[in-house]
């Protein structure tokens, strides 16, 4: 096992934008990092570049204390997990996982006794005379990590493991990697597209657009305090609410009404005509079935749509945005691949709620989680810049 220190990596194709612009990624010792972003992002060509199937345009990689820039795939030590587990249909369990191991010349018994200890680590004893074939998914999965575990690897490499799978199959796989990459405490790094994968499994997530890290952070940092619009508008399901905010002292004016932000929030912006508030679903509430609304603001707005799913029901306000955060909104948009998010409020209520489509409801808002965003720049105004493992060079990458 060992860390891998990702620095200044730059991968470019032929006079292109780089695919990978400048990204540093710190990864721990037994860590589980997550690259995520929209599709082009440069998440594949990364891992492409930490495996070596690709070279590095500039910058440096290092496994454990090894600079790998112009080490062969197979110097590396490193295993890939593919996404179609890569078995071989006509061997068995056991030999699909002795593979690299006879493929190195290992003696039959050294062979056994890995092939066993990866087989009961994995809960696979019982499948070693089986084809891949007879295997469900989530076996077939496992077989490819004993390939892996058997090799000894300094890190696995997970490339869109799970994005052919049911929804379901998705679910119970998920939990699976997260349980064995816990057992084996072995360094990991996972790319996806999908942010729920991204929160659930990873230690930390690098958050990438267009080549550049956005944010680099826990799952919690980057739901609490998104560095930027996009992250904001990535992380998170249903996705955080954008709306136009004018602010004056410690009230910020909605389209819906004006609430009041917590001082310490207020004193980070300053009176603006102009900014982008961000205000997730669920920090909203209908006020007849919150018992205490002292804490946040409460406005009254037209539900247009209800949607009732017993734990919980989603309502839609709609209201007029202003022309002038719509370049920004529909830059957002194009970069989180279409998301709908505008002119309409989507709030999450407990499921006791009675609101219905047609009312004017009270609807309470916990201002003091509410996000104010530089409308140029999308920065986040409202957080610590230095806690929230935002990258230095944030001010380019919110730019771009
Ligand atoms: P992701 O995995 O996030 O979907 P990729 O890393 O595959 O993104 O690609 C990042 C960018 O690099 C994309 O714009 C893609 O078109 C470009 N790219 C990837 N591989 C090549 C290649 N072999 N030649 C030219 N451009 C490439």
């Amino acid at each position: 096992m060992a860390a891998i220190d990702i620095k200044n990596v730059v991968k470019k194709y032929g006079d292109d934008a780089p695919a990978v612009n400048d990204v540093s990624i710190d990864i721990a010792d037994g860590e589980f990092m997550i690259l995520v972003g929209p599709s082009g992002c440069g998440k594949s060509t990364l891992l492409r570049m930490i495996v070596g199937l690709e070279d590095i345009s500039s910058g440096e990689i290092r496994i454990g204390d090894k600079v790998v820039n112009d080490l062969a795939p197979r110097d590396r030590n490193l295993a890939m997990v593919f996404q179609n587990y890569a078995l071989y249909p006509h061997l068995s369990v056991y030999e699909n996982i002795a593979f690299p191991l006879r493929l190195a010349g290992a003696k039959d018994d050294a062979v056994d006794e890995a092939v066993r200890k990866a087989s009961a680590i994995l809960e696979l004893d019982e499948y070693l005379e089986r084809k891949p074939a007879n295997l469900s998914g989530g076996q077939r999965q496992r077989v490819a990590m004993g390939r892996a575990i058997v090799r000894d690897a300094d890190a696995f490499l997970f490339d869109e493991p799970l994005s052919n799978l049911d929804a379901k199959l998705r679910g119970q796989m998920r939990t699976e990697i997260a349980r064995l990459q816990k057992r084996l405490g072995i360094t990991t790094v996972y790319v996806t597209h999908d942010q729920t994968e991204a929160m659930t499994l990873g230690d930390r997530v690098a958050v990438l657009k267009r080549g550049l890290l956005q944010q680099l952070a826990t799952p919690r940092e980057l739901y609490e305090n998104p560095g930027n619009l996009f992250v904001a508008g990535f992380i998170g399901s249903p996705p955080m609410n954008f709306l136009p905010a004018r602010v004056k002292g410690t009230s910020v004016e909605l389209p819906f009404g004006t609430v009041e932000l917590p001082p310490e929030k207020a004193e980070k912006v300053q009176d603006s005509d102009l900014l982008i508030a961000g205000i997730r679903p669920e920090h909203f509430e209908d006020a007849s079935v919150k018992e205490d609304t002292s804490a946040g603001s409460t406005f009254r707005a037209t539900v247009d749509v209800v949607e009732w799913l017993g734990n919980e029901a989603y309502a839609y306000l709609p209201y007029e945005a202003d022309a002038e955060v719509q370049n920004q909104l529909d830059e957002l948009e194009r970069d989180l691949e279409g998301e709908a998010m505008r002119n309409q409020l989507v709030v999450s209520l407990d499921g006791s709620s009675r609101i219905a489509e047609g009312d004017e409801a009270e609807i309470w808002v916990d201002s003091s989680r509410m996000h104010l965003f530089d409308a140029a720049t999308g920065e986040n105004l409202t957080i610590d810049l230095d806690n929230a493992g935002r990258v230095p060079e944030r001010e380019q990458a919110v730019r771009s």
